[in-house]
């Protein structure tokens, strides 16, 4: 456990070269429309808190890498301040941050991404699979939402989604000042197997759940069952 995180750039390349055995940290974050009431910056900053609590609490002794803040999300291109980039570019830069990583001698790397969309993360398990062809090292690739979803269901609509309760509540927590007063609620059902490519008519908005319904408190609660069940599947994995 360490009081405050320690962040790759801080450190100088003495210091670096005996951080061989440290969990290096990646936070993915991403510039994305999440419906009217919620920052772009909303996956950012998700990433950016998730990943500091987890490396304070860590016992094992870690490293947070400068964030990739740029993703691929196709579902919400239509809307203002996404910022998305191809799916191969994704796969491009992450294999190139990941081989650097590797090549330094690190063996012990998490990714964390605030967006968890689905060609997002394939992007990055495909860069993290070839680098694993020509190393032998240890990558763990997870989202926040991997956690933050299992709680749909009990207080939660089964429905909740991008920009929902669960995602507005978690802002609320981490930038109270940033989540809007007017917080929609908006009934989205995706269709389970159709394959969609007009996303503008589909969900205008780019964001589903009953947002009006989230709260600070609830915020809290779902971070820290987020922060804990990852720095469970990390220290069960390394
Ligand atoms: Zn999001």
């Amino acid at each position: 456990m360490s009081e405050k995180p320690i962040y790759f750039n801080e450190l100088d390349m003495k210091e670096l070269e005996k951080e061989k055995d440290s969990i290096i940290i990646l936070p993915i974050g991403i510039s994305e429309g999440h419906g009217k009431h919620l920052p772009v910056g909303t996956d950012t900053y998700q990433a950016e808190y998730v990943v500091e609590e987890v490396a304070k609490r860590l016992d094992r002794r870690s490293i947070i890498a400068p964030i990739l803040n740029y993703g691929t999300c196709k579902a919400t291109e239509h809307l203002y301040g996404t910022l998305s980039i191809r799916f191969d570019t994704l796969r491009d830069i992450a294999y190139d941050i990941l081989t650097s990583l590797t090549d330094q001698g690190f063996e012990n790397i998490v990714i964390i991404s605030g967006h968890s969309g689905k060609s997002h993360m394939m992007a990055l398990r495909l860069a993290a699979e070839d680098v694993l062809e020509k190393t032998d090292v240890d990558i763990l690739l997870l989202s926040g939402y991997d956690f933050a979803y299992e709680l749909k269901g009990d207080k939660v609509s089964e429905t909740d989604g991008h920009g929902g309760e669960i995602e507005t509540a978690r802002i609320m927590d981490i930038k109270p000042n940033l989540v809007r007063e007017d917080r929609p609620r908006k009934e989205v059902k995706h269709p389970e197997f159709k394959v969609i490519s007009d996303y503008g008519g589909h969900w205008p908005e780019g964001m589903r759940g009953n947002a009006d319904e989230a709260s600070k408190e609830e915020g809290k609660e779902i971070n820290e069952y987020v922060i804990k069940k990852i720095i469970r599947v990390i220290e069960d994995s390394f």
